[in-house]
């Protein structure tokens, strides 16, 4: 399946605001917004007043850049959020929340979501015992994410093993530090959503 493979800092440098896509340099002088923060291009960005339809898909577009999903599979994660009874926002992010590459960005398993899907996508990483290398894979309630015992040679493992806590862990999900083992304990609580995203922004860019 087709990815964005450009570098990364220019979506955030288009966005005008960090979108946290790289880790550790994320949090560093190094990080591209630091050190360059008009849009990418050579031409000077010209100053327009954004519409409503360009904020609402500028905030779509946040969305599925900060969670690494293609607009497919974004539309997908749309269209089942509209059909459950209540707030449509507040399901489209309790979904994105519930996929297996992010649980394992959340659990601390890797520096960035980009990096949590790598692991998936090579095998690392088990759910309930099993070997899951599908990065959209959605865990549920009393699932347990851990890493496949081979994996916790690498290097990557004892780094991550070592430097938790790293980022503060939401309430819904519980870790043992000591085996790197999570277990997820509710649903993923809106109020704990920590990336910035107006959900409600990106339900008014699809029910247009
Ligand atoms: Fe965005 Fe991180 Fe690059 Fe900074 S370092 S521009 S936050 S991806």
């Amino acid at each position: 399946m087709a990815r964005y493979t450009d570098a990364v800092c220019r979506l955030c440098r288009r966005a005008g605001e960090k979108l946290f896509l790289k880790g550790e340099r994320c949090y560093t002088p190094k990080c591209g917004i630091e050190k360059r923060r008009k849009p990418p291009g050579s031409q000077p960005a010209r100053r327009r007043r954004t519409s409503d339809w360009g904020t609402q898909l500028r905030e779509k577009q946040k969305a599925r850049q900060i969670y690494g999903v293609l607009e497919r599979q974004f539309l997908k994660y749309y269209s089942e959020a509209l059909r459950r009874p209540g707030i449509t926002g507040s399901y489209l992010m309790q979904i994105l929340e519930e996929r297996l590459d992010n649980v394992a960005y959340r659990l601390n398993f890797a520096e960035s979501r980009s990096q949590a899907r790598q692991l998936v996508t090579h095998g690392h990483i088990k759910v309930n015992g099993k070997k899951v290398d599908i990065p959209s894979y959605r865990v549920k309630i009393n699932d347990v994410v851990t890493w496949k015992e081979s994996s916790k040679k690498l290097d990557m493992y004892s780094r991550m093993s070592q430097d938790i806590p790293r980022r503060p862990l939401p309430n819904w999900l519980a870790l043992n530090a000591g085996n790197m083992e999570g277990t997820i304990i509710s649903s993923p609580d809106m109020n704990e959503i920590d990336t910035g995203i107006d959900a409600r922004l990106v339900v008014e860019f699809y029910s247009r």
